[in-house]
């Protein structure tokens, strides 16, 4: 097998270039790229148009193949491939390219760079391991290194609602021997995902005047009693950690009901998710919850929103082989974990781990950023992880 020698990888680690990594992520964040959730965009704002064919002319300049595929209307995926010159392993670095919603963010588009960081809607979550795979592109075209197995980026569409994008790749068939995910997981090797049921709660009453609550039945304060005993689920599922995600978790995101202060009220709705450890079903888990609420007259929908969880096979190379490429580019915490948010890696069909730049804590916020040190920190062990897959 053709296997690069090792100065080849100390030279392209070497190479990195801060500047480039911090001018490339701002030209993706200038390319709006918002999530339309499941409406078919209605402008380039939307949608992922603009980021795939940017990937796509940045790439094939670098020598790569690159296609940019509409897999649904409006909706793209862009998959690059350099094409390895033996039977080496494969290696896709994936990443979605929508963000969501630029709303009430002041200049959500106007990429920012300042004291080190990088400012700007989708800077952390997740263009900036866009920018990442881009750099590793970069620098193995300067010094024309090829490896032994195929290198692949793919851009992936709707990460942020139904994971289509993700879907549409792992319908084709293509498969990789391992995919890096580079989300936002602060320089910290995650081997699982948690992954995500919402549901609605209906909760049905009477209505009546508001002088007289006896002769009705009052819907808000009905549901306000099924709320205190989720609290007692939570502490039911406290009680089952999983070694890496810890428990699942329940979020009461929207309540809606009644009509008047004077209308004893008649309706209730709440919204509500439950996140997923891996193995768990959205219908598992929500019959685990109706059995755990007081029978009354209240209603629990099928889940309508579900992502799913995934943890990589135990004893998986991949997760060696990001420990010792972490560990060369000294990154701090080298030891496994989970992301607690949901991502597109159940749909690939291939294994995969989660390692990225940025935090959560700026993801979906109104001041996201990235550090740029940490840009290369991770392009550095992108690098040697493809050195070490390949073999
Ligand atoms: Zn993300």
């Amino acid at each position: 097998m053709d296997v690069p020698p090792p100065e080849q990888l100390v030279r392209c680690v070497e190479q990195i270039d801060r500047d480039r990594l911090a001018r490339t992520l701002c030209e993706l964040i200038e390319l709006p790229s918002v999530n339309p959730f499941g409406k078919v965009p209605d402008d380039e704002e939307e949608g992922e148009k603009q980021v795939s064919a940017y990937l796509r002319d940045r790439l094939r300049k670098l020598g790569w193949t690159c296609d940019v595929d509409e897999y649904a209307p409006g909706r793209y995926n862009a998959l690059a491939r350099l094409p390895g010159t033996s039977a080496g392993r494969s290696l896709m670095f994936a990443g979605h390219m929508d963000t969501v919603e630029t709303t009430g963010y002041p200049q959500a588009l106007t990429g920012l760079v300042r004291d080190g960081k990088v400012y700007g809607r989708g800077a952390c979550d997740m263009k900036a391991a866009l920018a990442c795979y881009l750099e590793v592109a970069e620098v193995l075209a300067a010094q024309s290194i090829r490896l032994s197995g195929d290198l692949l980026i793919a851009g992936v569409g709707d990460e942020e609602y139904r994971q289509e994008g993700a879907k549409a790749l792992g319908a084709s068939g293509l498969r990789a021997d391992a995919v890096i995910i580079g989300e936002p997981t602060e320089l910290t090797l995650c081997l699982a995902t948690k992954g995500l049921a919402a549901y609605e709660l209906r909760v049905e009453g009477l209505a009546t005047h508001g002088s007289v609550p006896q002769h009705g039945s009052n819907a808000i304060l009905s549901a306000a009693r099924l709320l205190g005993m989720f609290d007692d689920h939570q502490r039911a599922l406290d009680s089952r950690r999983h070694p890496l995600l810890g428990p699942a978790t329940v979020n009461v995101g929207v309540i809606e009901g009644g009509t008047k202060p004077n209308i004893v009220p008649s309706e209730c709705r709440i919204q509500f998710s439950r996140r997923l450890l891996p193995g768990e079903s959205p219908a598992g888990a929500r019959a685990e919850l109706v059995a755990s609420l007081e029978p009354g007259t209240w209603s629990i929908g099928d889940a309508w929103w579900t992502v799913e969880a995934y943890e990589l096979p135990a004893g998986h190379w991949l997760a060696e082989t990001l420990r010792v490429a972490a560990q060369l580019s000294h990154v701090p915490d080298c030891a496994p974990h989970g992301f607690p948010a949901s991502s597109d890696a159940a749909y690939f069909g291939s294994p995969v781990a989660l390692f990225g730049p940025g935090s959560l804590a700026q993801a979906h916020s109104l001041d996201e950023w990235v550090s740029i040190d940490d840009m290369a920190t991770a392009t550095a062990v992108y690098l040697r992880t493809a050195f070490l897959t390949s073999g």
